[in-house]
């Protein structure tokens, strides 16, 4: 099966290619070349005009909720990834903390078979650090990396012991696996249930510190220096982790990170009608910390876009803030909320796709993903920046509901998600207009 994605805008990183009229051809899914739309393309492809609209490599969710094996009622593999392709991603990677937590062979590929039955979004499994997570005793990496595994972490349950986390790296390393922490130091987040300060305390609910975060960013950074392991910062929300993480390229160290759009978007003043879906972790921060992650998405501080896609059953978002579980549905909103700050001025596309693709991809070493070099995978998002809509939860495909998102007016958008060469998700209002646009292309 041939397809030739014809006269879009190319973004690829990883070639240094920025430029329009290019046609991208796919074959037995794999990418088969990067031509100009004047030179000639097999008769029989299949073409998908792309005139006008962004064509980039996949992009990657380093960091989601899938909640398959033992909590189906919130997302299923099959759901999350159909909610995947309708948000721009075609490969999402998929946290351990399910039930039982992936932290063995078997469960990483009870995943990747529930992943392949649904067919839609490539999922990577990322297996825990320690047996169930419980911080004890050290997972079987080698097993689970053998299985499939692209990642290790035990994020939801930050490292409390920095021994642990020491031995963990240097196991890791062994296997070139990279490390992912929930940085939150858990004697000072104990009980917090949002951002400490000033909403906090207008609102008397229990605060964690931005310190939590900083403090546990800071020693991993040590520890990554200690050790020489890869180590991933996930969904950085403060400051000052994002200063630990800059010091720490400074220094030559694997350490890389991520930030989730609701931390750019929002502040602590969202929590002010104690809706739930303001309820995260970490949680929304004050005016200065999301400053300073505008900054660091624009100075290359920031590595990658992440989801944190955590969805919950509707009833259990609906008990009191301070009974109610963390986390927010986040994989069809990343895109249009990234788009607001190519808007803004904040960054371009080109860094767009870097963030959503590149380097997820160079990050968890996902050989022939994040690039369309001739031969990698054929794993294509196909965006239009200036299409104006508005996300309305209840058409969501994810099962879970809690967003603090719907209703919201957004500009960019994730037309299609092309999976190994096949159209996994095509937005229902591009269907029309790529059938009619198609009777411009003759094939010469
Ligand atoms: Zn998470």
């Amino acid at each position: 099966m041939k397809t030739l994605i014809a006269n879009g805008y190319l973004i690829d990183p990883s070639q240094g290619i920025n430029t329009g009229g290019k046609n991208l051809l796919l074959e037995k899914g794999r990418v088969a070349g990067v031509f100009n739309r004047d030179e000639p393309w097999p008769e029989d492809a299949e073409v998908f005009d792309a005139t006008g609209l962004l064509v980039a490599p996949g992009f990657i969710d380093m960091h989601v909720h899938l909640r398959e094996p033992g909590q189906e009622y919130k997302e299923t593999i099959a759901s999350g990834a159909a909610a995947a392709v309708a948000g721009g991603w075609t490969s999402i990677c998929a946290m351990p903390n399910t039930d039982p937590v992936n932290d063995s062979p078997a469960v990483t590929r009870f995943v990747i078979e529930q992943a392949q039955r649904a067919g839609l979004a490539n999922v990577f499994p990322i297996g825990a650090l320690t047996k169930g997570s419980g911080g004890r005793e050290l997972a079987e990496m080698g097993e689970m990396k053998a299985a499939g595994i692209v990642a290790v972490s035990d994020d939801g349950k930050p490292v409390g012991s920095s021994e642990m986390m020491r031995r963990a790296m240097e196991y890791a390393t062994g296997f070139d696996l990279t490390i992912i922490d929930h940085c939150q130091e858990p004697s000072l987040s104990k009980n917090g249930v949002m951002h400490e300060g000033r909403w906090s305390l207008i609102l008397g609910l229990k605060g964690m510190p931005a310190a939590a975060e900083e403090v546990d960013a800071v020693r991993d950074c040590v520890l990554a220096k200690l050790t020489n392991a890869r180590v991933h910062l996930a969904h950085v929300s403060t400051r000052g982790a994002l200063d630990a993480v800059r010091r720490a390229k400074e220094l030559g160290l694997r350490v890389s990170c991520e930030v989730a759009p609701h931390h750019w978007t929002l502040t602590d003043e969202a929590v002010s009608d104690y809706d739930t879906n303001t309820k995260m972790s970490p949680p929304l921060r004050s005016r200065d910390h999301v400053g300073a992650l505008l900054e660091g998405l624009r100075d290359g501080t920031v590595d990658a876009i992440a989801t944190d896609h955590a969805p919950h059953h509707a009833d259990e978002k609906a008990l009191e803030f301070d009974q109610a579980p963390f986390g927010i549905t986040g994989l069809e909103t990343a895109v249009g909320l990234a788009f607001e700050l190519v808007h803004q001025g904040v960054f371009d596309l080109e860094r767009l796709v870097e963030l959503c693709s590149t380097n997820p991809a160079r990050i968890f070493s996902l050989a022939d993903r994040g690039t369309l070099r001739p031969g990698a995978w054929g794993d294509v998002t196909i965006l239009d920046p200036d299409y104006e809509w508005i996300f309305d939860v209840a058409r969501s495909k994810s099962k879970s509901r809690n967003t603090p998102f719907s209703g919201r007016k957004m500009k960019g958008a994730a037309v299609a998600a092309i999976v190994a060469g096949r159209v996994a998700y095509l937005h229902p209002e591009f269907t029309r207009t790529t059938a009619a646009r198609h009777q411009n292309y003759q094939p010469k």
